[in-house]
């Protein structure tokens, strides 16, 4: 991360009256465009990687390519504002810029209270934030000791009250899907506690978590560890929550954050009123398209450059996931591996619930885990999660488990 002070880069971009650049025109596109205009700033171009966009105007600002970035004047100041702070300051510089910052400074200073955005509800904006601030501080997690997450998926369950057929974590393809095993899940989460200094967010999912009824005691376990910032629980709009699977969720520590699919969800307006009505911190997210990601593809034969490529590029490549006692690099490989539809690589995963595993030899593993990939076996049979995947209508129903290939 380049460290800088706010009010003196106010001041340096505000004298040179040079060009301001935002790269990623997302959600943290749009915040750091509104910190930098409350700051007096104006920027004059977004730049993405999304072919989708080149070309078009996102939050009132024309959106450029990679290629129209690279013919601008190499003083240009660029704020890196998506996940990819590392990878692409490193661009940025073989082509010869040298003003180039993340966006941690200017978020931090801002108050986003009182605004709403179009990519982001209110609710949601506080863990956005921070996810970033994590991805920014990946390289220096990495040469440290301590160990800093930033997210775990606790899946507690296989079990779903929809039926999507294009699920990204692949609920689709159980044919009997079960519970976790609270015991295995308990010992699992607690040496992983022991081994970690930090976790910004423990996020309970399935399926759907509210089909296990002891979701309570796993929401209760999660808040109870000190080492724990968030829990937050994902809802698909259909179950709303009632007796201990709704107390659990009173905790302030607790945020229950539901994705409404629109017809299919029907009872999201009766869960937000459960929310309000009790105090419960919720967020909404209304879609109708996702990426299609929910394939098991066959062996692809991919090159190493072609394979590193898939996982850098791929958005929930640190999205780690626990499932079954191991701890996975994201959902995609976990219930693979799960499913058995892809080879065993024991490289990929740890196995938490091993004793025989001395906790330094543990936190080592974890380390190796978290941020020493290049790639994993998984990637050679998905199709990973970049700008290029093409996005199809969310939440398409399946009757029936679909079938897949076991190895
Ligand atoms: S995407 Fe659909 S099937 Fe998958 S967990 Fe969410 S609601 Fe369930
Ligand atoms: S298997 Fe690889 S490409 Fe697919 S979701 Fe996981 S990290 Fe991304």
């Amino acid at each position: 991360m380049k460290n800088y002070n706010l009010s003196e880069l106010k001041t340096k971009l505000s004298e040179l009256n040079q060009m301001i650049v935002l790269f990623g025109a997302g959600d943290i596109g749009e915040l750091s465009n509104y910190s930098l205009k409350k700051i007096g700033l104006k920027v004059n171009y977004f730049v993405d990687n999304d072919k989708d966009k080149h070309g078009t105007e996102r939050f009132g600002i024309k959106v450029l390519s990679f290629e129209e970035l690279i013919k601008l004047k190499k003083d240009t100041n660029i704020f890196i504002s998506n996940n990819y702070y590392s990878s692409i300051s490193e661009e940025l510089k073989s082509h010869g810029f040298t003003n180039f910052y993340d966006c941690v400074e200017l978020l931090n200073n801002t108050d986003f209270n009182d605004q709403k955005f179009q990519s982001l509800p209110t609710p949601k904006i506080g863990r956005r934030i921070e996810y970033y601030k994590h991805m920014c501080l990946k390289d220096e997690y990495n040469s440290s000791k301590a160990l800093h997450i930033k997210n775990l998926d606790v899946q507690i369950t296989e079990r779903c009250s929809l039926k999507c057929s294009n699920c990204s974590n692949l609920m689709q393809f159980y044919e009997k899907p079960v519970n976790e095993d609270l015991d295995l899940l308990f010992k699992s989460l607690d040496r992983f506690i022991e081994c970690i200094d930090e976790i910004d967010e423990f996020r309970v999912l399935g399926g759907d978590p509210f089909m296990n009824k002891d979701m309570y005691k796993v929401v209760n376990k999660l808040v109870s560890y000190e080492k724990a910032k968030r829990v937050i629980v994902y809802t698909n709009g259909k179950i709303i929550p009632k007796g201990p699977n709704l107390e659990c969720l009173k905790s302030k520590k607790v945020m229950l954050d539901m994705t409404d699919y629109g017809v299919v969800s029907n009872n999201a307006e009766a869960i937000i009123k459960v929310c309000e009505e009790n105090n419960i911190s919720h967020s909404r997210s209304i879609t109708t398209v996702w990426q299609d990601c929910g394939e098991i593809l066959p062996f692809q034969k991919r090159n190493e450059e072609e394979k590193k490529k898939k996982f850098i590029d791929c958005c929930n490549s640190d999205t780690l996931s626990l499932l079954k006692g191991k701890l996975y690099r994201c959902p995609f490989s976990a219930n693979a591996e799960n499913l058995k539809a892809i080879p065993l690589n024991t490289d990929d995963q740890v196995d938490l619930s091993d004793t025989e595993i001395s906790k330094e030899d543990l936190k080592m593993k974890i380390k190796n885990v978290v941020y020493d990939k290049d790639y994993i076996t998984a990637c050679n049979f998905c199709n990973g999660r970049d700008y290029t995947v093409k996005k199809i209508k969310a939440a398409v129903q399946t009757k029936k488990p679909l079938p897949y290939v076991r190895v």
